[in-house]
């Protein structure tokens, strides 16, 4: 344990419910390798409560905050400044101190393009179906986008939905990059070519393991890389429909890790080792019991 004196910075994370976030073991192990007086520590915010939440932290002098589901849109209202990229999305995870108040930033979108980048998936110019169209799909839409992907098809069970983020993308960047579907119409993608999947949607979510947005083989003989944006369980039934059709398949515990590796970076002013990174992951592993 680490001494806490009276220069410990506070960073924390603010959601609801926030009782199996696995955060802290990025924060604390981070910060007890560089020797940095900080702890981070998860609290429950109720709802009505978030706008005195993030003000009362600010007057604490917290150095930071993440926030989590459902607050990372509605946290917006509650700022001095947001991040280009995060207002884009319309949703921030990360709060970064400033003179007037918090900064909001998104780092789930830069943390799930480190991971798929630290696997060897590139983005760029890729031809990307994007599975669901909810809040992390949005922010997986933008990034692609952004990073200069070819086209994306978001493919979501509400196709009206799907459309709504598709525009909102597609204005946001002045092209016509996202093309929205309904997931059953898969067969209307160009044919000959293999995609990159991003699995968005939260089926096969523990404690649902055994199910997936999509059963068809056909839909998974379409896919050269599936990176599903769940990580409990660490092998869902989408990557395994993904490996049994020759594909490549990644959970989305890497994504976790780096967008807390970015939140820290951005409070911290620093640049967290490559080292680092690995023995944080390997305790992320560890404390969910995963072995790989
Ligand atoms: P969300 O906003 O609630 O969106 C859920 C999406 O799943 C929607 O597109 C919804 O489709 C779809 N869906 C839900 N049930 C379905 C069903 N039975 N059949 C077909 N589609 C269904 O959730 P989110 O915040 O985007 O999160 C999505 C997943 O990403 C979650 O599993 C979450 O754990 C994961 N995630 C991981 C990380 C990470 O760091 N690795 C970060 C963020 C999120 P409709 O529009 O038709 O309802």
């Amino acid at each position: 344990m680490r001494q806490i004196d009276g220069h410990t910075r506070l960073c924390g994370l603010i959601g609801n419910p926030v009782e199996h976030t696995i955060s802290p073991v990025i924060h604390n192990t981070l910060a007890e390798r560089e020797g940095r007086n900080m702890v981070y520590v998860p609290f429950h915010v109720e709802k009505g409560q978030l706008r005195k939440a993030i003000e009362g932290a600010f007057a604490l002098n917290a150095l930071g905050l993440n926030v989590t589901v459902p607050y990372k849109s509605e946290a917006i209202g509650c700022l001095a400044g947001v991040d280009e990229i995060a207002e884009k999305i319309g949703a921030v995870n990360t709060l970064v101190r400033t003179e007037k108040g918090y900064k909001g930033y998104n780092t789930d979108a830069t943390g799930l393009y480190r991971a798929m980048r630290s696997e060897g998936i590139s983005v760029e110019g890729e031809e990307i179906l994007i599975l669901g169209a909810g809040g992390a799909a949005r922010a997986a839409a933008f990034l692609c986008v952004s990073k200069g992907a070819g086209r994306v098809y978001m493919m979501n069970r509400t196709e009206e939905k799907a459309r709504k983020v598709a525009k909102e993308v597609n204005d946001a960047f002045g092209r016509e990059s996202v093309v929205p579907m309904r997931l059953e119409d898969y067969g209307a993608l160009p044919a000959g070519r293999r995609y990159l999947a991003i699995q968005a949607t939260s089926v096969g979510l523990y404690p649902d393991a055994d199910a997936a947005v999509m059963e068809d083989r056909a839909f998974y003989e379409r896919i050269h890389t599936g990176f599903d944006l769940i990580y409990r369980p660490s092998c869902t039934r989408f990557m395994k429909l993904v490996r049994d059709a020759g594909g490549k398949a990644y959970h989305g515990l890497k994504m976790l890790l780096y967008q807390g590796v970015e939140a820290y970076e951005l409070w911290n002013g620093t640049s967290v080792s490559e080292e680092d990174v690995i023995i944080v992951y390997d305790k992320m592993k560890e404390a969910m019991g995963i072995e790989e």
